[in-house]
């Protein structure tokens, strides 16, 4: 017996930081979240070039795909490497054979230079025909203007804005600086200490909280909530059991219909999955059975009509080969890493 099941969504994921695994530790350990994005993430992106961003889909895709996630919602930085980076993913993720919906990270902290490529990049991307959203770092890194800027991008191009919001307490002014900005389209990662509701979906990422120490922000009070891994891997599942034994901790009565409704919702954002198979090592695939069985895999995924991963592995592309080159892609990021500090 087997069950099948539409394919999964990432609804928030940073595939740029695949090839993060293993770097070399900061020199001094963070300890807030604000040093955690300086001492290791905005040491990473600085380091990025064209090459490594596509390996790194190349292999987030995969990863994905071997999971049974045929759909990667993701947010990109690159500061030293953002002409084109859209289009890398975006190709490297189609050669997998993965859906995916792309945008830049628009940010103030590589000066004015820096937001207007970034916005640049969202523009072009998305006037290109490529699918995705607008994209924004955190209300804590955007002036007022780049915001502004960023919402008229967004409404030039009819597009929703992807956006961390008040993830961690630092942010925890960003419900007053949006609550007149937002829309229904808006996709608002985290929203770990939001003050007040927001027109939009909310991306809950239960994995990445706990990794950061961000708290834990109830993401039952919102109306519209969807799963994602904030870059570490797609494995939805899991993430899944994890929305539910983390939401279980704060009351003993949670139940995991609740955080099955958040991963099967990520369909409403990537409707096209609906038409994905992915057939399930388990049976039955419902929300009590999944919350307690351990490795459930897919052995089959098709995607658009066609067989993508068969026999638990990717049938478009040789994931032997990506992984090899991966580890090699990772070892230069680290030198050009050490080689900026
Ligand atoms: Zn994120």
């Amino acid at each position: 017996m087997t069950a099948t099941t539409p394919g999964l969504v990432n609804a928030h994921h940073h595939l740029y930081s695949t090839l993060a695994r293993g770097m070399p530790a900061p020199p001094k350990a963070p300890t807030t979240f604000s040093e955690i994005l300086e001492q290791v993430w905005w040491r990473l992106d600085r380091a990025l070039d064209l090459e490594m961003i596509r390996w790194s889909a190349l292999l987030g895709a995969v990863e994905a795909l071997e999971r049974g996630t045929t759909a990667i919602i993701d947010h990109h930085s690159s500061p030293n490497a953002i002409d084109g980076s859209l289009d890398v993913i975006a190709s490297a993720c189609a050669e997998v054979g993965v859906r995916v919906s792309c945008c830049y990270e628009v940010t103030d902290r590589n000066g004015i230079d820096g937001a207007k490529a970034g916005l640049a990049e969202n523009e072009r991307f998305l006037r290109s025909g490529g699918n995705g959203y607008v994209g924004a770092h955190a209300c804590s890194t955007l002036s007022d203007d780049t915001l502004d800027a960023v919402c008229g991008v967004a409404a030039d191009v009819r597009a929703g804005v992807h956006i961390h919001v008040a993830e961690a307490e630092i942010d925890s002014n960003a419900g007053l600086r949006l609550e007149n900005r937002t829309d229904d389209r808006w996709l608002l990662a985290h929203c770990v200490h939001l003050d007040r509701p927001l027109p939009g979906t909310v991306a809950h990422n239960p994995r990445s909280n706990l990794n950061n120490a961000v708290g834990y922000g109830r993401p039952a009070r919102f109306e519209r909530v969807v799963l994602g891994s904030d870059g570490i891997g797609s494995d939805m599942l899991a993430e899944f059991a994890l929305a539910f034994v983390v939401q279980r901790a704060d009351d003993v009565l949670a139940t995991p219909e609740l955080a099955w409704s958040w991963l099967t919702a990520g369909a409403d954002l990537m409707p096209a999955v609906l038409d994905d198979v992915v057939t399930w090592s388990h049976d039955p695939i419902d929300p009590w059975q999944v919350a307690y069985t351990p490795g459930i895999r897919p052995v089959r995924v098709q995607v658009d009509g066609e067989i993508v991963l068969d026999d638990g592995g990717p049938t478009r592309v040789d994931s032997i080969e990506i992984r090899a080159r991966a580890r090699e892609e990772a070892q230069r990021l680290f030198r050009r890493m050490e080689a900026l500090d």
